[in-house]
């Protein structure tokens, strides 16, 4: 099931087939395109050419790819790069800018771009819609449609790189969808920003709300990534009800596996914290989180609930918030506020769901 605005963008477009993935050059190594030039009857360098052109170069089309002979390039209509189209931007006050992206088979995706001093983030998608449905996220209440595959991940921080004209410091997995529902796909787009956008492992965030087995699954892959917990809560009744799959995850179950990510990893969690007042923000709610955290090697990021449509939850006061994370900090749990930008543009965490269209 999708939003009916979706659905209505998504029909008033020329509905394509998805192109053959393997048909796609965008996600593919270095050696993967050197092999694939060479069954095409062309020298191993043309695919270095096409390599620095896709990810370097951001190259749109094999239009773009002037250094290949003109002969050959037209007769490769069939294989296209897998770049979308940007469909609708929107910026906020504070240089935010919401992106809707337009696939191959035209449906829309969400991607930010988050410029601050030194860093701009993208924000990227790893689903069209989110299956997931918590109760306080506008992407949940538009349902799933499906995955993404690497490359369509991948051509979200070109474009986000092409349109700001700067070098993409960060990126993380908290738009549209779960990206441990996508596993495979999302660990081959890491890998892919990591070795051929050249974006640091560190500096790629991966954010799931977790799934049974999922975590350990993500672990083994001992990818040096930043790893978020969506917990927003501090016992196993009050995540059920905010984030309805809880039922199938018990809490206990689910920071087991995030300690064991700690130890096959070597790598910190950390855990996201949406305060919703009166509901999971009290005093008792703080101690309780410090509670089940002590002793752990994590980080909690405390964000404020941002407002979204379908639901009536209200941001905490400022002391409220300040509260909060001082009980934590008195438990010496390590923490911080996360207030999120782009909220003027609907762009901002929870609030993307192809609303502007
Ligand atoms: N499914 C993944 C990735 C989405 S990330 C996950 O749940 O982690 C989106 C982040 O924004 C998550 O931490 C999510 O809980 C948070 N979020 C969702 N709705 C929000 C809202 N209305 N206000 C603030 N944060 C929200």
């Amino acid at each position: 099931m999708i939003s009916k605005k979706l659905l209505m963008v998504t029909h008033s477009i020329e509905q394509s087939a998805q192109p053959a993935t393997e048909k796609i050059l965008l996600g593919k190594s270095l050696a993967e395109l050197t092999d694939w030039v060479q069954q095409q009857g062309q020298p191993a360098y043309r695919g270095k050419q096409i390599y620095q052109w896709l990810y370097q170069k951001g190259a749109r089309s094999l239009a773009d790819i002037s250094v290949l002979p003109k002969k050959w390039r037209e007769n490769l209509t069939y294989y296209p790069l897998g770049r979308s189209e940007i469909h609708y931007r929107s910026i906020a006050p504070d240089r935010t800018r919401k992106y809707l992206l337009r696939l191959a088979d035209g449906l829309i995706i969400e991607t930010v771009g988050i410029p601050s001093a030194k860093r701009l983030t993208v924000c990227v998608s790893s689903q069209v819609g989110c299956p997931m449905a918590c109760d306080f996220c506008a992407t949940g209440k538009g349902g799933f449609t499906r995955n993404l595959k690497a490359y369509e991940i991948v051509d979200q921080v070109l474009t986000v790189r092409e349109d700001f004209g700067e070098r993409v410091s960060n990126v993380v997995f908290m738009g549209m969808g779960e990206p441990l529902i996508n596993l495979d796909e999302v660990v081959a787009a890491v890998k892919s920003l990591n070795q051929d956008v050249g974006i640091g492992a560190r500096s790629l965030t991966i954010s799931t709300v977790g799934l049974p087995g999922k975590i350990r699954e993500l672990a083994r892959h001992k990818l040096q990534v930043t790893f978020a917990v969506s917990l927003h809560a501090s016992n196993q009744q009050l995540r059920e009800q905010l984030i309805p799959s809880a039922k199938h995850y018990p809490l206990d179950v689910l920071l087991d596996e995030c300690r064991e990510y700690v130890q096959i990893t070597g790598r910190r969690v950390s855990f996201e914290y949406i305060l919703l007042s009166g509901i999971n923000d009290l005093p008792k709610h703080a101690r309780e989180l410090a509670r089940h955290l002590k002793g752990f090697q994590s980080h909690v990021n405390l964000i404020p609930y941002n407002p979204i449509q379908e639901a009536d939850y209200q941001r905490p006061s400022k002391k409220a918030i300040e509260q909060f994370k001082n009980l934590l900090k008195q438990e010496r749990i390590a923490v911080s506020i996360r207030y999120s930008r782009g909220l003027e543009a609907d762009a901002a965490c929870g609030q993307l769901r192809s609303s502007r269209i």
